[in-house]
């Protein structure tokens, strides 16, 4: 499942082709990917102008001209291609994965064709992907996005956020995995951070009623994910001339899929553990993370 970095890279290397892009035609390979598509899914975006490409925890939001928000998830195994731009016979994948991304035309169900030549593909081996098409006024209240916490990438997050876990007994590591509090952090990006605070995702998540606990963790979020997003910015750049971003992410992971490695923190010399929580593994150093 990509993480809110890796969905972030994807629409910073889809804004500059779709923002103020029509849509000429669009092409389905299948009535479905996890979910069917909203009817007349077609009709309702030819001829109309991509106004804005946002983001919201893991959602790309594509603001479509007439009042209407395309929401697409990439699932488990989701990308999209652009095709058209440059030198002819050229394509490039936005976004920087932890796991590769499916080459396979087989598995191309969406064609979107702009105006100008490009053609953006979607592309989805697994089909756990999904895209809805809705009023823009609804979308605060559609399923998938009702109840959703604070953007750690927001202004918003501080560690005034985390004080809502001040009264839980649940572990640190499975509080954090509540989207309805802080939005888009998963597995890796909560062993991550927690391992940045120096805190034990064992610990009762009680421990952010103190003022340091919370606010040293809301920075090592905040840092975690702009790090991560600014290493996914920088191979975008090179994205036309290098072909594969695998492994990219996962280089930069002090503690994730790092079990029994020496711990990269400076001065410890304790050794990367990986432990079952609420059926997912947790990375953490057991003996500077306290
Ligand atoms: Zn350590």
């Amino acid at each position: 499942m990509p993480e809110l970095p890796e969905v972030e890279t994807v629409r910073r290397g889809l804004q500059p082709v779709l923002e103020g892009a029509v849509v000429l035609a669009v092409t389905l390979a299948r009535p479905a990917l996890r979910y069917p598509f909203p009817e007349r899914f077609v009709e309702r975006l030819a001829g109309r102008r991509i106004l804005g490409l946002g983001r919201r925890s893991k959602y790309l939001l594509w603001e479509i001209e007439g009042g209407e928000t395309l929401l697409a998830h990439l699932g488990m195994s989701g990308s999209f291609r652009i095709e058209g731009l440059g030198a002819p016979g050229s394509q490039t994948s936005p976004g920087a994965f932890a796991l590769a991304r499916s080459r396979d035309v087989r598995h191309d169900h969406v064609r979107f064709e702009l105006k100008g030549g490009a053609t953006v593909v979607y592309n989805d081996p697994r089909r756990f992907g999904f895209m809805d098409l809705l009023p823009t006024t609804d979308l605060e209240r559609h399923p998938r996005l009702a109840g959703l916490g604070i953007e750690p990438t927001s202004n918003a997050f501080a560690a005034a956020t985390l004080a809502a876990f001040a009264d839980r007994r649940t572990p640190l590591k499975a509080a954090l995995l509540d989207q309805a509090v802080v939005t888009g952090l998963g597995n890796i990006y909560v062993c991550e951070a927690l391992w940045r605070a120096g805190l034990d995702p064992r610990r009762p998540a009680s421990v952010l009623a103190d003022q340091n606990e919370a606010e040293k963790l809301a920075s090592a979020i905040r840092a975690v994910i702009a790090e991560a997003i600014e290493a996914g910015g920088s191979t975008l750049r090179d994205h036309m001339r290098t072909d594969g971003t695998l492994g990219y992410f996962q280089h930069r992971f002090a503690v994730y899929n790092r079990e029994g490695e020496p711990c990269q923190r400076p001065g410890c010399d304790g050794t990367v553990l990986r432990i079952r929580q609420s059926g997912r593994s947790t990375f953490f150093c057991p003996s500077c993370q306290r």
